[in-house]
């Protein structure tokens, strides 16, 4: 499948030509830097409010099915990094906030409202910061573009269990996490989303800028996206959820070459840390991951 131009996904995104607006010190640069706009609603027109009490029933059934590992130097580490990104970000006032999952596939996840996860596995597979920073920032993008919030809506409404979430959101009765029990679990409706290629172009788009305003170099997305492919093609196909729903490594990575041309990075943009290969380092001492589950991984 082609790679859509960039005037295409713009036009998909509804924004025409727009100049990302809240960005002016962009242009005194003398550079035209475009990036898709988001649309300030979800579907349904959930608030951020409700996508936030949603977020939070995820997070929590998520966290019931998942093995949660913390550690007092890599989660402030990916917490920093989050924060960052996403004050660069088109939706910088969502209570964003990522945990670390003691498994080694090669993933990361966001849910509705900004709680996101990164698990083990991916950390111990990136060569540098730049690469882990692409993988958060496109998750972030996720949230941004609201696709998690879209999608999940959109799993209720197939099963026309729209309204009775809707009503229930702020209350404790245990409706909601009926739900998503009958459901298959957090996990599985996670796994289960299948963003759009759209999504994920835009996802990608999204996250190039807010690492770039937010100083690293994107040229981290190239980075992850070539060993990402690697990884995939040494292991004859293996399955690595962040690319399963995804279009095609090699699309991504000529979508962001692409968009490298339409900035200019800064000599001092950050690439690596020390920081990072601490927190790498400190993934060894991490205890063993518990028997795999049997459930799906979540979609990135
Ligand atoms: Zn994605």
């Amino acid at each position: 499948m082609p790679i859509l131009s960039r005037r295409d996904w713009l036009r998909n995104a509804g924004m025409g030509t727009a100049v990302l607006s809240f960005a002016p010190g962009l242009l005194s640069t003398g550079l035209l830097a475009e990036e898709p706009r988001v649309p300030d609603h979800s579907r349904n027109n959930v608030s951020d409010e409700d996508e936030i009490a949603l977020g939070n029933r995820f997070a929590a059934e998520l966290e019931k099915e998942s093995p949660i590992v913390s550690n007092s130097t890599i989660d402030p580490y990916l917490n920093s990094i989050v924060q960052e990104l996403a004050s660069k970000s088109q939706r910088p006032n969502m209570p964003y906030n990522i945990k670390l999952i003691n498994t080694y596939d090669v993933n990361a996840c966001s849910l509705p409202g900004g709680a996101m996860y990164c698990n083990r596995g991916l950390l111990e597979v990136v060569t540098s910061e730049d690469q882990l920073v692409a993988t958060l920032a496109h998750e972030i993008g996720h949230v941004v573009g609201r696709h998690v919030i879209n999608k999940i809506m959109l799993s209720f409404e197939a099963k026309a269990l729209l309204k009775p979430v809707l009503d229930n959101l702020h209350k404790k009765n245990g409706v909601i996490e009926k739900i998503i029990l009958e459901m298959g679990g957090a996990v599985a409706m996670l796994a289960m989303l299948h963003f759009s290629r759209q999504d994920e172009a835009q996802a990608d788009l999204l996250g190039f800028y807010e690492m770039w305003r937010a100083g690293w170099d994107p040229h981290g997305f190239v980075k992850m996206f070539a060993m990402l492919d690697k990884i995939e093609k040494a292991s004859g196909g293996i399955n690595i959820p962040f690319l399963s729903d995804h279009p095609p490594t090699p699309e991504r990575l000529a979508a962001m070459k692409h968009e490298l041309t339409q900035v200019r990075i800064p000599s001092d943009a950050r690439t690596d840390s020390i920081s990072f290969h601490k927190c790498k380092a400190m993934a060894h001492f991490l205890p063993a991951p518990p028997p795999k589950p049997r459930k799906p991984q979540s979609k990135g």
